[in-house]
């Protein structure tokens, strides 16, 4: 259909597949559906998929006579032994399989969107077209999926973001958020939840700067493995980084003092900002940002140790998690990998610890054998949003390594020095990308303790200036978060605006409510809760504010 077109790269993902090409003019929603009908024709034809390991001479010979240049880069990152083409018809591809038999096995198909998309996700290579698509077993499947799919762009947070006046992003930092007065209610909301919970658990927060000597990430090792995502900055004669990870911080603050085996365990919580240099292709909104907060905590501690800690932090997620509405979370445990570090007896005692903690709780979970780091084993935590969309948030990680390289050390009941464990952990991962996680999940509405917004005062009439003043005050005195409209503006345009604002309650005072010194109330979507004494609504509010209730509409 195309026969200038190049082809670039094209993987499944988890909710459908995309192709890269390079074309000279851009795809039209036409080419989509053009595309789609030969697609459908090639369906029918049920054209079997063939596969054949090819020599890379072979390949390059190929890829040089039909002119691909993306196929023939993609060529030399393939080991030797391991490059196979597939082909159904006349189209020939480099793909590893393997494939259904025939494409009279494809039964449900979209093609859903077209995208710019830089050649390897850097700025620097060609802009490519990516056209994504999808596949299902049925019709019913693909249309749940794409039912699915509008309601999440409805919910995108990225618009709601701006709807809301929550935050924006400016080309002045790129990727990185810029919170706005509501958007900060909120994040201080979550934060100082996050806080009274981990106070709670014996947690002691710490804070440690963002810029940190070079030699401090050589020995950390990021500097190895990580230098092109982190950022550096010279001062006088000597390099810094900005920090990535709060980790080495971290190790600082423990190795400032002795530790004996009494300080153990040591829960070291820091709610760090850290820069990340990612590639422009994986960006997105609050999801993926270039500086973000993890909600970290090291907790340091001996191999005794290690399960009821595990146990405490794997409650502590749990409880978090279902204040906001997330009650299916699916685990994995994911243990000791091929090339590791450390003794097999720290191991075997770190990985029964994770086991017997997820046993104690009776919860059920999924092993990954063999997919630890090679520093330690970890737990992952994932999380169903309302409209069934999984998100990896929590993990709990074991770490063996670290304290090697910081020396760290403690002294044991026998008077001797022995090496800690640290123990890496977060809840929400990211702060801002659990944030993006919750505008999506309540759809914009939080929960009255999160919202903005708690209480909205209109008045009816400019008669009621002075009422509709007195009953503001007396909400914001009480310590709820209220606005005020007096605008001489209809009174169903004001109710309608708060409900777009997403705002849970509205009260209204006209002539009768000032008369008889009540309120009438309104809360969203729609619920009138007829009149009530201002003391009633206050004693209402304050309940439902100190209940965190979790609302999630569908
Ligand atoms: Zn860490």
């Amino acid at each position: 259909m195309f026969p200038n077109v190049k082809l670039a790269i094209g993987p499944a993902i988890q909710d459908g597949f995309y192709y890269d090409f390079d074309l000279d003019r851009p795809f039209t929603e036409e080419d989509l559906k053009q595309i789609e009908g030969t697609c459908r024709q090639i369906i029918k034809e049920h054209q079997p998929f063939s596969g054949k390991k090819v020599t890379r001479k072979e390949a390059t010979e190929l890829f040089t006579k039909r002119g691909e240049p993306y196929k023939l880069e993609i060529l030399k990152g393939l080991p030797d032994d391991d490059i196979w083409l597939y082909s159904n018809g006349s189209f020939m591809d480099l793909c590893r399989g393997n494939h259904m038999e025939h494409t009279g096995e494809v039964k449900a198909f979209k093609l859903l969107s077209v995208a710019g998309a830089y050649w390897r996700g850097s700025e620097q290579n060609p802009m490519l077209q990516r056209i994504y698509g999808t596949a299902f077993f049925s019709e019913g499947e693909l249309n749940d999926y794409l039912q699915r799919l509008e309601e999440a762009k409805k919910r995108d947070h990225r618009k709601l973001g701006r709807e809301l006046d929550l935050f924006s992003f400016q080309e002045e930092s790129p990727a990185i958020p810029f919170f706005h007065p509501k958007g900060m209610i909120v994040y201080n909301q979550l934060l100082a939840y996050w806080r009274a919970e981990h106070e709670r658990e014996g947690y002691q927060e710490i804070s440690t700067p963002m810029i940190l000597r070079k030699e401090l990430w050589e020995q950390s090792g990021h500097y190895g493995h990580y230098k092109d995502h982190m950022y550096f900055t010279q001062m006088d004669e000597t390099q810094f980084a900005l920090k990535p990870m709060n980790c080495p911080g971290s190790t600082l603050v423990y190795r400032s003092a002795q530790r004996s085996y009494r300080h153990l365990p040591l829960r070291l919580a820091e709610l760090g900002l850290v820069h990340r240099h990612e590639l422009s292709g994986v960006l997105h909104g609050l999801f993926r940002a270039k500086a973000f907060t993890i909600d970290d905590t090291h907790i340091f501690c001996y191999g005794e140790q290690i399960k009821s800690e595990i146990s405490n932090v794997i409650r502590l997620i749990l409880r978090i998690y279902s204040r906001f509405g997330f009650h299916d979370v699916s685990i994995y445990l994911s243990t000791c990998p091929q090339d590791s570090m450390g003794s097999n007896e720290i191991w075997e005692k770190a990985t029964e610890g994770l086991v017997g903690a997820l046993k104690d709780n009776e919860i059920e979970y999924e092993l990954n054998e063999g997919g630890g780091a090679f520093y330690g084993p970890k737990i992952d935590f994932e999380v169903r949003d309302s409209i069934g969309r999984d998100w990896q948030c929590g993990t709990i990680q074991l770490d063996f390594m670290m304290p090697e390289r910081f020396k760290l050390e403690y002294v044991g009941p026998d008077g001797k020095m022995h090496r800690p464990v640290m123990v890496h952990r977060a809840v929400f991962g990211s702060v801002e990308r659990f944030y993006g996680i919750l505008v999506e999940h309540y759809g914009g509405a939080f929960p009255l303790w999160l919202a903005p917004v708690q209480v909205r005062v209109v008045t009816i009439s400019e008669k009621q200036a002075e009422g509709g003043t007195a009953v503001y005050r007396r909400l914001s005195e009480a310590g709820i978060r209220s606005e005020l409209d007096l605008r001489p503006e209809k009174i169903n345009y004001k109710i309608r605006q708060a409900e777009m604002e997403k705002v849970p309650y509205v009260v209204v005072v006209g002539a009768q409510e000032v008369g008889s010194n009540t309120v009438s109330v309104r809360a969203r979507r729609r619920r009138d809760l007829g009149s009530m004494s201002l003391n009633d609504l206050i004693e209402k509010v304050r309940n439902e504010i100190n209940s965190k209730e979790a609302e999630v509409s569908n």
